[in-house]
């Protein structure tokens, strides 16, 4: 790979299609953005990570979304992404939207998990470190702690988009009740909730059966779907069998079991919808998350670049036919 990157003249040239805006924010981002849970750790291969990270940004993604421990090891995907930066990325660093959390286990002992001011300002400032920046553009609390005071946690985010760390504040996995309490707490301190980070795809529509979705859209917040294409079953990988170089046969954070007879005939049928479209099945699955009415991103993962210019296309997937909703279900 060429070790000097230029980044793609025409990386803009479809903005038009590209970006939209994130709730009643002044903030554009990628209909389509790129996580770094899997494929960036310090398991994967440098070159790999950083020809979809080029990729990306090439065709107009200006979304990255790590968090403290994407991995693995934990932290390494945050490393990756500041030898990115220093490799290719530091004069485009005002064209990036990056985006860090802090939630989930992260180190050992009663500071390194969960919501509390102490673990969510250090784990932030671990983040600045291994990314070598000086703030991110957008922090999460990465899911809700019911044993925190809700305004413990609320107030840290505050108080680091006060200290100039973070641009923007996100959540991740609240409960309405929660989101509900924390947009009106964030709202009262001027530092508005810019955007909710979701689970949703076409097997898991919890956000749109919880009301959180309307709840984004009624209220200015944008929402960002993780895991569109579940983990990879919403692609063609596992319509015959579990490929060796897949996220399954790994066995970790999607198993084997969960590929059930039941489940496979469910792919197939989407599949054939997918090709009466003319797609394929991940490109009408991030379509169909992307056509959700208050939807602004749709957050995908990927481990080759092939990958990537694939769900790209799903930018520019035809709309859907009521007739076609109703037979997806
Ligand atoms: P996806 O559902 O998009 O799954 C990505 C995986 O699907 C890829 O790594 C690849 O797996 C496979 N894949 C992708 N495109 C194709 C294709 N065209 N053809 C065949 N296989 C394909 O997303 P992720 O689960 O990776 O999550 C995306 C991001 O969401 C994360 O990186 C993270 O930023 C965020 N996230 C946030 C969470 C939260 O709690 N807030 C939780 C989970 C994710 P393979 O390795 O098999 O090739």
């Amino acid at each position: 790979m060429n070790p000097i990157y230029q980044a793609a003249q025409d990386r803009y040239a479809a903005s038009e299609s590209i970006y939209e805006r994130c709730g009643q924010s002044g903030v554009l981002l990628p209909k389509i953005s790129l996580g770094f849970w899997h494929n960036f750790g310090g398991i994967d291969p440098y070159e790999r990570s950083r020809a979809i990270t080029r990729y990306a940004f090439d065709h107009g993604i200006t979304h990255f979304d790590l968090a403290n421990n994407y991995g693995p090891p934990y932290g390494s995907a945050e490393q990756t992404m500041g030898r990115l930066l220093k490799d290719d990325f530091a004069p485009y660093r005002d064209e990036l939207f990056i985006s860090s959390k802090a939630g989930f286990d992260m180190w050992d002992g009663p500071y390194g998990n969960w919501g509390s001011r102490k673990y969510l300002m250090a784990s932030l400032d671990q983040s600045l470190k291994r990314m070598g920046l000086d703030y991110v553009d957008l922090f999460y609390s990465h899911r809700f702690d019911p044993l925190t005071p809700i305004e413990e946690t609320l107030q840290a985010l505050v108080d680091i988009v006060r200290a100039g760390k973070a641009l923007y504040i996100g959540l991740s996995r609240w409960p309405l009740e929660a989101l509900k309490f924390a947009d009106k707490y964030l709202r009262e301190r001027d530092v508005p909730l810019l955007i909710y980070q979701g689970r949703l795809h076409l097997l898991d529509r919890a956000p749109q059966e919880e009301g959180i979705l309307d709840y984004c859209k009624e209220n200015g917040i944008g929402f960002i779907s993780f895991s569109p294409l579940a983990q990879g079953l919403l692609t063609d990988r596992y319509l015959k069998d579990i490929p060796a170089d897949s996220r399954m046969a790994r066995e970790g954070s999607l198993k084997s079991e969960r590929l059930t007879s039941e489940l496979k005939a469910e792919l197939h049928r989407l599949n054939e919808i997918a090709q009466s479209r003319g797609e394929t099945l991940s490109e009408m699955s991030l379509a169909w998350v992307k056509a959700q009415a208050g939807v602004t991103s749709v957050l995908i993962g990927a481990s080759s670049v092939k990958q990537l210019e694939t769900n790209l296309k799903s930018i520019y997937a035809k709309p859907f036919s009521s007739e076609e909703l109703q037979t997806i279900g």
